[in-house]
């Protein structure tokens, strides 16, 4: 399997080459040159498979440049009932009629990014010892990728973190999550300034090529393959939990911010999955909302990017849209690098509503969207608790309720659950009146010993910091 860039440059990579990659190197996003297909006969050997083996089948179609077997101990030693809960790493569970969640946020940061970066983390460690080399990870949070990446790093040989937050501005217990971790290979930053300052201040050290280089400075964000591939299996094992035979359709909800969760179920309907309808959940912050509403896809400034009660799909730009749209346009990078680089560069957006593309977003490619406030979301969590005495997170109630707006008769309808109630407790609270049950091992962490430095909003003291931690 080779990998192309979506912008058009004309080298092909393979997986362990773009394993370790940030964007492409013309800008654009790495996507295979084809998308394996999966007849009924392959899904009817796959719905008996544990976790594990379901994610060996499926990275095995991507991933050629790892031995078989090393793969399969990858994906063995990842996704573990000790590390995610269950057996069934992702349960799924009915709420109403023909209405499920799907569980995703078992890991060990009770978000749904652990399901990736767990996998992230192995690959990382393997594919570094294999080539006798380090990497020294950089990252801004505001709060469940940073989370996410050091518990899947801690303690990983080759792999130091370095992540950046704005300081104070995480909740007491995202904040806790992170700075508890002793591990020596983990090194919070708390930046006196907002998210922004921390995504700069990366962006920064990014582009400083020579810097880059000395101290081997790479990413774990949501644009990365690695991490969308990983998420593809869970839209299978939903799919084999919601139906008993394999060529029943079924449709999800996706409560969406940079687009790579939702991005990794169009991969598995790509493949021959039978996903009927992919409902793309948006809080005010509807860039996403708009486009498939209108076929106009507009970028916000900073300034138009509301702080919501669902923080971690408040976005101005999705950063894995243009994956979807480099499939959309029919993979035509001259067309894409017009949308994504002359109209975006000159105005800020791009508008299909008038080309014939946009009506297949629904048509062909099964997308809808929808839009929720802070209203919504506490009037969902109160709803979900009094019928079905289940309690969900902000994020997974912006999707429950976009998901009733889309329900298909006979059609089930798999909502994502991205979060655990307690990571977001302050917006429980204002619902419910009190605070959710919290898992054991969480209990007390705000009062363990933080590791965590604070620096300016100033990439050189940043820059400083990593070099003085390198050896
Ligand atoms: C990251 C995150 C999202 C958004 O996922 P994307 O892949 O960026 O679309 C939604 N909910 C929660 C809880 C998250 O942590």
């Amino acid at each position: 399997m080779n990998y192309l860039s979506t912008r058009g440059h004309p080298d092909r990579k393979r997986f362990c080459e773009i394993l370790l990659e940030g964007l492409a190197p013309d800008g654009g996003l790495y996507l295979p040159e084809q998308y394996p297909q999966v007849d009924a006969a392959t899904l009817a050997k796959w719905r008996k498979l544990p976790y594990a083996e379901l994610a060996f089948e499926i990275l095995s179609l991507y991933i050629d440049d790892i031995p078989p077997a090393d793969l399969k101990a990858i994906c063995a030693k990842t996704y573990t009932a000790e590390v995610f809960g269950t057996d069934e790493i992702v349960p799924l569970r009915e709420l109403e009629d023909g209405v499920y969640l799907e569980a995703l946020s078992n890991g060990p940061t009770l978000a749904f990014k652990d399901m990736a970066m767990q996998l992230l983390g192995n690959l990382f460690e393997y594919e570094l010892a294999r080539r006798g080399s380090e990497l020294n990870i950089l990252g801004a949070t505001s709060g469940d990728t940073g989370s996410a990446a050091e518990y899947a790093m801690r303690g990983k040989k080759g792999v130091r973190v370095f992540m950046t937050s704005p300081d104070g501005r995480m909740s007491p217990f995202q904040q806790a999550q992170m700075f508890s971790l002793q591990d020596e290979n983990i090194h919070n930053i708390a930046i006196t300034g907002v998210f922004d300052d921390c995504q700069d201040i990366v962006k920064a050290v990014s582009n400083d090529l020579g810097f880059k280089r000395k101290y081997r400075i790479g990413t774990v964000n949501s644009i990365n393959w690695a991490r969308l591939l990983a998420q593809v299996v869970y839209y299978f094992a939903g799919y084999f939990q919601a139906t008993a035979g394999d060529d029943k359709p079924v449709s999800f909800t996706v409560p969406s911010g940079n687009f790579g969760n939702v991005c990794a179920g169009h991969v598995a309907r790509m493949m021959g999955l039978p996903i009927h309808t992919l409902v793309v959940a948006t809080n005010e912050n509807d860039v996403l909302d708009e486009f498939f509403r209108t076929g106009v896809y507009r970028v916000r400034a900073a300034v138009d990017t509301h702080e919501t009660s669902s923080p971690s799909m408040d976005i101005s730009k999705a950063s894995n849209f243009e994956r979807f749209v480099f499939d959309l346009v029919g993979r035509d990078p001259a067309r894409l690098r017009k949308l994504f680089v002359d109209d975006l560069g000159l105005n800020g957006s791009f508008d299909l509503s008038a080309d014939p593309a946009f009506a297949q977003a629904a048509g062909r490619f099964g997308f809808r969207s929808g839009r929720s406030t802070h209203a919504d979301r506490l009037a969902t969590i109160r709803d979900t608790e009094k019928r079905f005495a289940t309690l969900v997170d902000p994020h997974t109630a912006d999707g429950l309720k976009a998901a009733r707006e889309q329900l298909t008769p006979g059609v089930p309808m798999v909502v994502l659950e991205t979060a655990l109630p307690i990571k977001f407790a302050a917006t429980l609270v204002e619902a419910l009146g009190e605070e959710p049950a919290r898992p054991k091992k969480f209990e007390g962490i705000e009062a363990l010993p933080k590791r965590v430095v604070k620096l300016p909003a100033d990439a050189e003291a940043v820059k400083a910091y990593i070099a003085e931690n390198c050896d």
